[in-house]
């Protein structure tokens, strides 16, 4: 088990992907700042260049860590694109104008979740998918450790899970920061950090990026992760001993978004890319990538691997509120002021 400050200190990374030599008509250039698993990234990018002869350069990152790459470079902007990645950053994206206003055609194939994303932003973002917050664990592992699972938000502060939990640090994270939120929203703010503080006691390391945590279950370093529950599928389906399971008390949601960074050089090309993006074929990338959140166009088939959303008890999490850059970047600095800093 890794020290949790060695962990929350990994040096990030960051793939730059550059795809391969494009035939002579090529039609500029388009660069995506990637929150999505990898493989999604580089599928959707593979996918636009084939279709329009635009070359794309990808960079994933967390949905955190984008945020903060997008407002040290607003003076002179070098992606076009954001794509994927939590909503929570993706509206104080654009409450603070690093990200461009655009009206896609393709908004009224969106399921109403993924269309109030975009009203509420004033077209700022938009939902590309939502999935649910829960825990993952290895069943193995907890088996040898004479662990039962857990089934609610409280049993992850049972001794039995001593140094066998892992979260994502919400600074870089976005995963991270919707397990903050929700917990805020489910207990109210002070219950809530005596929750975080208490939990801190179990958590052997926040990694830096949100699928950190259900890896180092796949892999039997951890016994239980705080993760997106379709992120959990991904590894079941790898072959790893995965199980998840929806906390009892009720479970918070991401819609995962997509935004136009404002000021792009390729704007252009950035609106063909959402435009494109929205559509069933473009979402299917995802399913056909392991990746099975919810598609936000109606008329993706939603993947029948991917957890029921209908039957998961969900907060009526309010997107507004967490997603206000002042309240998001409060909650963050109090996370690491008063629970990340205990020994
Ligand atoms: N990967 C997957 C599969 C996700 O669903 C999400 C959330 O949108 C992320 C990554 C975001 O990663 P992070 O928590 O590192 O911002």
């Amino acid at each position: 088990m890794r020290p949790r400050h060695l962990a929350t200190l990994a040096v990030a990374f960051a793939a730059t992907l550059t795809l391969g030599a494009l035939p002579a008509a090529a039609q500029g250039s388009l660069n995506v700042y990637c929150s999505a698993q990898v493989e999604w990234c580089q599928a959707a990018a593979n996918a636009f260049q084939k279709e329009t002869n635009i070359r794309v350069n990808v960079s994933q990152k967390g949905s955190g860590e984008v945020l903060a790459q997008i407002r040290a470079e607003a003076q002179n902007p070098r992606g076009d694109i954001w794509f994927g990645g939590t909503g929570d950053p993706h509206l104080q994206a654009a409450e603070d104008k690093l990200s461009a206003e655009y009206r896609s055609p393709m908004l009224d194939q969106l399921h109403d979740w993924a269309r109030k994303q975009a009203e509420q932003s004033h077209y700022r973002t938009v939902g590309i998918y939502a999935g649910a917050m829960g825990f993952g664990y290895n069943p193995e592992l907890l088996a040898r450790r004479n662990a039962a699972p857990p089934a609610c938000w409280k049993d992850l502060l049972d001794a039995r899970f001593r140094g066998e939990i892992q979260m994502a640090n919400p600074q870089s994270s976005g995963t991270a920061y919707v397990m903050i939120a929700t917990i805020v929203q489910l207990m109210g703010e002070e219950p809530a950090f005596e929750y975080l503080k208490a939990l801190h006691r179990n958590v052997n390391a926040y990694p830096r990026s949100g699928t950190g945590p259900i890896k180092a279950v796949a892999r039997g370093e951890t016994g239980v992760s705080i993760s997106f529950v379709h992120d959990a599928v991904t590894e079941r389906l790898g072959g790893f001993p995965v199980q998840y399971v929806v906390p009892c008390e009720g479970t918070g949601y991401e819609i995962g978004s997509m935004s136009i960074i404002a000021g792009a050089r390729n704007e252009r090309n950035a609106r063909r890319f959402y435009d494109w993006a929205l559509t069933p074929a473009a979402q299917q990338l995802g399913a056909e990538t392991k990746q099975f959140q919810t598609p936000s166009n109606r008329n993706t088939p939603v993947p029948a691997e991917a957890p029921k959303m209908d039957q998961i008890r969900l907060i009526d999490y309010d997107f507004a509120k967490y997603g206000a850059s002042a309240e998001r970047r409060r909650l963050i600095e109090r996370w690491d002021r008063e629970v990340n800093s205990l020994p």
